[in-house]
């Protein structure tokens, strides 16, 4: 194959390594795709998650609370949030390939996964709600080259029109915005997460989310604090209600464990200089929400 067609269509896997079976512009094998299961298909979902915040419970809901201990001491601003699946290995590597490594070619098959659980919200969420991206702050948009939350909205309201016409979903220019530069999140304690994160975000178009039911969107929740710093925005600017849809759930008893004992960053790091050595260039140090 000539340069062109290597850049058209790669060869090898980004997750996995191995050569691609197939000609496809998307550098992830039959079998990655496999490994992404969705958490509204586990059986016991709503008897191990937080009925709010989506965050695993210490205790079966049907033996002792369906909320967390966190939602517990301090009701979130939003009504709920959803996720596709765990921030787990394959998930984890393929947010990394789409946001450090820019593989932007995965925003369509990774926004069909936050559509699939956009649309588990479809009970209880009126129609026309209006989805709002968390926004990145300008100057980390500017390394970046673009904000994945925007690209994976995009893809996923592309997917949902065609699926659910008829709930006249609509995606927010320029309406929230990120006007403080915060700390990278990982590794801090859940307080000092949302310490780092107070006054973050500023809503812009007032007029745009007066009264809208919204729909916040991100890549990654972990302790819910962005989701609960943005959505507080909305709210005091006059939204409706807010609904939080990720693509991927970090657990916090998990996150927590690593953060305690300082391997976070480490295994962020590692998944990262995984990914580089297989795409053969430098990347950024993940940072987790
Ligand atoms: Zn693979
Ligand atoms: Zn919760």
């Amino acid at each position: 194959m000539d340069a062109l067609s290597c850049a058209l269509f790669p060869d090898i896997c980004v997750l996995c390594g191995d050569p691609l079976a197939r000609l496809t512009s998307i550098p992830v094998c039959d079998f990655c795709w496999t490994q992404f299961p969705s958490l509204a298909d586990s059986p016991d979902y709503s008897e191990t998650h937080c009925a709010c915040c989506g965050d695993l419970l210490s205790a079966p809901a049907s033996l002792s609370s369906a909320y967390c201990r966190a939602c517990r001491m301090a009701a979130p601003p939003f009504v709920r949030a959803v996720a596709y699946g765990l921030y787990d290995t394959q998930m984890r590597d393929a947010i990394h390939a789409f946001k450090f490594d820019r593989v932007r070619v995965l925003a369509k098959p990774l926004g069909r996964m936050l559509a699939k659980s956009i649309a588990t919200l479809k009970s209880d969420v009126p129609d026309g709600m209006l989805i709002v991206p968390v926004p990145l702050h300008r100057a980390k948009r500017k390394v970046r080259g673009f904000n994945q939350a925007r690209a994976l909205a995009t893809a996923a309201v592309i997917e949902l029109r065609k699926t659910n016409p008829e709930w006249q979903l609509s995606l927010a220019k320029r309406t929230l915005i990120r006007h403080k530069q915060t700390e990278p999140q990982a590794g801090l304690s859940p307080r000092a997460r949302r310490i780092n994160l107070r006054g973050a975000f500023v809503v812009e178009d007032i007029a745009a989310v007066q009264n809208k039911n919204i729909l916040l969107v991100d890549d990654i929740m972990t302790t819910g604090a962005t989701a609960r710093s943005a959505a507080t925005a909305l709210i005091e600017a006059g939204a409706a209600s807010v609904r939080v849809a990720t693509l991927s759930r970090a657990i916090t008893t998990h996150w927590r464990k690593l953060a305690g004992d300082g391997t976070l960053g480490e295994i962020e790091n590692k998944g990262t200089r995984k990914m580089d050595a297989r795409l053969g260039h430098n990347s950024q140090n993940a940072i987790v929400h």
